[in-house]
Parts: C-alpha cells; sequence; structure tokens
C-alpha cells in the first residue's frame, strides 16, 4: 500500500477596510460620515438626527467569496496596523470618496512596510481620483495591485478565481438612525448597481460607465425583504437600485409576486428606494403602495431643468399626492447650475419649500472626475484647480467657476435652502408624522382589506412620533412650525384619543432633552464618530 504525503495548502486570506476614523466634519461642525446629521437632516439644529450607515460593500463582497475574510469597519489606524500585522494575502479597501484620498494613501504605505508582497486592491467610487494628477496621486497608483472600478461581486469573484456568475447572498449589519437618543434601525439590500440615464452630472451612472448590473432578481429580492420583515418588527428595508422604477418589466414581476404572496401584506412588508419623477409617473401612489413602498428617494435637482429624469408629473403635485398615500420623500435640490442666477435661485428655492420633502439633500453642484460635466468643466477651463485637494471634494464644495452666481454665494444659497426649508416646513420628524397622519386617513376605510393594514402600520408610527411633537411646538424654529406642531398633536387628539401615560412620559422627556439640547449646544450637539467593527468570514482568525 503506497502512502502519500497530504500537503495540506494554506488559504490564502483577505482583509475589507473601510478608512480609519476619526472622521472630520465639514466647515459647519456637522460629520461627514452621518447621512442624516451630514445631509438629510441637515440644519435642522436640535431636530438633527444620527445615523449610522454600515460600509454595505465591504460586507457583500466578503459574504459572497470563498476564501477566509475579516471585514474592519472604521477602524482606528492603530487597529488596523494591528490587524495587518497578522498577515494577510489581500487587502481591499472600500473608497467610498475621493476625499479620503489621504487616508487611502496612509493606509496603502502602511500595509506595503508591513508586508511588502500583500496585494492591495482599491474600489468603491474614490477610485475614480486615482487616474487624476493633481496630489500625487501617481504615488498611490504605485502601492495599488488592482483597482476595482465598477460591481465588486464579480471583481473579486474573478480575481479569486471563484464563480463569478453563482448567486449573491445579501446580510449586513442594520443601519440606525436616532432622534433625542431613541434608536430607530433598518436593513438594506442591493438590488442593482449602476443607472442608464447617464445624466450629465451623475458620478453613479459614470462610474458604472452608464450601465445597470443587476444584483437581485424579483424574486430574490421579494425572499429578502420578507426575510427583513420576519427577523425585525419594524421591518423596513432600504433597497439600492439608482431608479428602481426603471426596468418595467423588472417592475412588473416584482409587483405581481407582492401581490400574490399572503406575507406581503402593506402593513408589514415596507421598502424605500430611489426613484425619478420620469419612471415613477408610471405609476399612481396606490400601485406604489400595494408594492409595499414607504419612502422615496428622487431627484428635485431644480424646477428649470429639462433633465429627461424629471418629465412626467407636476413635481409639486406629485411629491403631495406620495405624501397624502403615506409615502415620504426625501427630495435632493441642487445650487449652482449654469442657468441659476441671483434672481431665479430664489424662485428655484421658493419650488424645493413648496415641495416639501421630508427630508431633503441640498448641495453645491460638484463635477466628479469622469462625468460628462467633469468633461465640459475641464474643456471650458473652468475647474478651480489652484490649490486643489481631494479632502475638499464633498457635496458642499465648490470647484469651478460659476456663469451667473459668484463662486462665494453658493455656500450661502444651500445655506438659504435648508434654512428656508426648516423654518417653513419644519423638522423631518414633524413631517414624517404628518405623512403618517395622512397615511393613516388615506387607508383606515379603504374597501381593500389589504390595504387597511397600511393604515396599522401608519398608527404605530404616529403613536411613537407623536411623542415628538411637543418638542417641536416649544423649540420649533419659527411661529409657523410652532403652529403647525400644535395643530398635528390636535389632530392626533382627535384620530386616536387622549395619549397614553407612556406618551405623556416620552413627550415630557423629549421636552426636556430638546430644552437641553437648545441651552447647551456643545454638550448635546457635538460630533459623533461612527463606531469600530470586526466581522469574521469563513473562520479567518
Ligand atoms: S437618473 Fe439619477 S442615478 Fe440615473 S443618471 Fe440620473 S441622477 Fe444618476
Amino acid at each position: 500500500m503506497l502512502f502519500f504525503p497530504v500537503m495540506k495548502m494554506k488559504k490564502k486570506k483577505i482583509l475589507f477596510t473601510s478608512v480609519y476614523k476619526p472622521f472630520d466634519t465639514f466647515e459647519d461642525g456637522t460629520p461627514m460620515m452621518d447621512l442624516y446629521a451630514g445631509r438629510l437632516t441637515k440644519g435642522q439644529g436640535i431636530f438633527t438626527f444620527r445615523s449610522h450607515y454600515p460600509a454595505l460593500p465591504l460586507f457583500l463582497i466578503a459574504e459572497n467569496i470563498s476564501i477566509p475574510a475579516v471585514v474592519l469597519e472604521n477602524p482606528p489606524l492603530r487597529a488596523l496596523r494591528k490587524e495587518l500585522e497578522k498577515g494577510y494575502d489581500y487587502l481591499a479597501i472600500h473608497f467610498a470618496a475621493s476625499l479620503f484620498y489621504d487616508r487611502v494613501l496612509t493606509i496603502c504605505k502602511m500595509a506595503k512596510e508591513i508586508s511588502p508582497s500583500i496585494e492591495i486592491i482599491l474600489g468603491g467610487y474614490g477610485v475614480v481620483c486615482v487616474s487624476q494628477d493633481f496630489e500625487n496621486e501617481k504615488e498611490l497608483r504605485s502601492l495599488v495591485d488592482h483597482i476595482c472600478h465598477g460591481e465588486g461581486v464579480r471583481f473579486m469573484r474573478e480575481l479569486l478565481g471563484d464563480p463569478v456568475d453563482a448567486p449573491i447572498q445579501e446580510r449586513f449589519p442594520t443601519t440606525r438612525f436616532s432622534f433625542f437618543g431613541v434608536r430607530i434601525y433598518f436593513d438594506n439590500l442591493l438590488a442593482a448597481v449602476g443607472c442608464r440615464a447617464g445624466c450629465e452630472f451623475c458620478a453613479t451612472s459614470a462610474f458604472f460607465q452608464r450601465k445597470k448590473i443587476q444584483l437581485l432578481s424579483p424574486s430574490e429580492l421579494v425572499e429578502h425583504l420578507k426575510e427583513n420583515a420576519r427577523k425585525n418588527k419594524s421591518a423596513f428595508t432600504w433597497v439600492f437600485d439608482e431608479d428602481f422604477f426603471s426596468e418595467r418589466n423588472y417592475v412588473r414581476e416584482f409587483a405581481s409576486l407582492v401581490a400574490a404572496d399572503p406575507e406581503c401584506l402593506p402593513g408589514k412588508f415596507s421598502w424605500g428606494g430611489f426613484g425619478s419623477i420620469s419612471t415613477l409617473s408610471r405609476y399612481s401612489p396606490e400601485e406604489l403602495v400595494r408594492m409595499g413602498v414607504r419612502s422615496l428617494w428622487i431627484g428635485i435637482e431644480s424646477k428649470f431643468s429639462d433633465l429627461p429624469k424629471r418629465q412626467g408629473k407636476d413635481v409639486r403635485e406629485f411629491f403631495a399626492s406620495l405624501h397624502d398615500a403615506g409615502i415620504s420623500t426625501i427630495g435632493s435640490f441642487i445650487v449652482g447650475w449654469d442657468f441659476h442666477t441671483s434672481e431665479n435661485i430664489v424662485e428655484d428655492i421658493d419650488h424645493v419649500v413648496e415641495v416639501n420633502p421630508t427630508f431633503a439633500q441640498i448641495s453645491s453642484l460638484m463635477p466628479c472626475p469622469e462625468t460628462k460635466l467633469w468633461d465640459r468643466m475641464k474643456k471650458e477651463g473652468r475647474l478651480r484647480t489652484e490649490g486643489f485637494t481631494w479632502k475638499g471634494f464633498h457635496l458642499y464644495a465648490n470647484i469651478h467657476r460659476h456663469l451667473h452666481l459668484p463662486d462665494d454665494s453658493i455656500q450661502r444659497w444651500v445655506l438659504e435652502t435648508q434654512n428656508r426649508i426648516f423654518e417653513v416646513n419644519g423638522p423631518s420628524i414633524l413631517k414624517s408624522f404628518e405623512v403618517d397622519m395622512l397615511g393613516y386617513r388615506k387607508w383606515k376605510d379603504h374597501s381593500d382589506p389589504k390595504l387597511q393594514t397600511r393604515a396599522s402600520f401608519h398608527k404605530k408610527w404616529c403613536h411613537r412620533t407623536y411623542m415628538a411633537l411637543a418638542a417641536v411646538a416649544r423649540f420649533g424654529p419659527s411661529e409657523i412650525v410652532r403652529k403647525k406642531a400644535r395643530a398635528a398633536i390636535l389632530e392626533y387628539r382627535k384620530e386616536f384619543g387622549p395619549p397614553s401615560l407612556v406618551q405623556h412620559i416620552g413627550s415630557l422627556w423629549l421636552v426636556t432633552v430638546a430644552a437641553l439640547s437648545f441651552y447647551f449646544p456643545s454638550i448635546f450637539c457635538r460630533s459623533f464618530q461612527p463606531p469600530f467593527s470586526r466581522t469574521v468570514y469563513r473562520g479567518a482568525k
């Protein structure tokens, strides 16, 4: 009998990491890494939400490859060094935005110094800066072995020799946001990346070369959503797809699967996603509610814009019809278009105030490398490249010369828009309550029992957000808003009767926290750093 020595092949190991913390703040002190504080409720003073969004691509790719992996999220630099010293074959860095250029360069230098043979992979929207020549990008290019410019699962599977078309599993940490310390959790799914529309300024569409890459089929998406709904009672999932409603066949199949499944009642099964006016105009709010839609992020951009994605229903009426059906909105608005003058910008701001999105992202027009806007600005000699650093490259920056507005007025207009929305319409917590009250009234007596279940969902949220109304009535930014909050309290009592003891105590507690935040802002409105986490896959040590 012959014995062969058993050769044990050492499995390769990969470390995924985001950039290291502590993270900076924007000029006004709001945290850059906080989606709600830094963007969607920015400028809402003590009513600003706090949030932590997990770095989804890291978890997605780590889950869908074959070799042992470790994911570090927001590590301090020392923890990242210690992890690298354990010895890895690959280091994959999530380069989420070009503004982290200097941190990515530091990580690459450190990794090669600790382990010269380690293969470095860069992925994420930030990689668009690597081909530029502003800030010694040549050095970064010399340190990096692979650049993932596009969808990461397929890229990494190809690199590791894994089957590229195997089904994709999605398991992410939950996203957390909080309001006056009250925490709310939701889930995320990545249904698709990229967008075919190719709007001139759009970095995501340019990054995926105007292609849309589907990661989940309609039936996989329904199954994932159901699973999230089962494990989390306040079940809400944010579905990433730059324009979910653009693929008619996909939406049709998804809608019919939802309609046929008794587990997908509109009261239990809710999700939000991105849509454009043009693609959403094909559906009535009732059809959207039947699909489980609870929240939509829609680009308002500007009332003067002729972008194809804005064609369709009247924007103001459309937002009002969504709110009326209990669908909350995130509206994005951009300051600094070539057609903006100091006269029409005022009209544009008035318009976005009238549209009244529940949450709003107000930013400046930012040309990003690889977009058509970037190329045009370059061709027209309008990019301000003197003293340029990627560190200042973010949503509120100002990196090109404007045609009719003074460059240094852009930030002022951004701020003016945020303030007007806040002072006229109120904080997002009040607007969320208003949308839930509208949704409750819309569906509670509907002839279809399926839609009646949606009313119970809104009722639950009215009970929760009611507790914040007294704080808005006392500390709202203007008399108009304080009056709206008082009216909302009366509406609540008319609809649901007197609040419970728990709600009384909750309201009192939130008024107290609001008062402390109002009078001692430096203690309560400080910038939080996102948590550090280490997640292990397939037995990595
Ligand atoms: S529709 Fe939205 S995601 Fe698509 S290209 Fe335009 S801005 Fe980008």
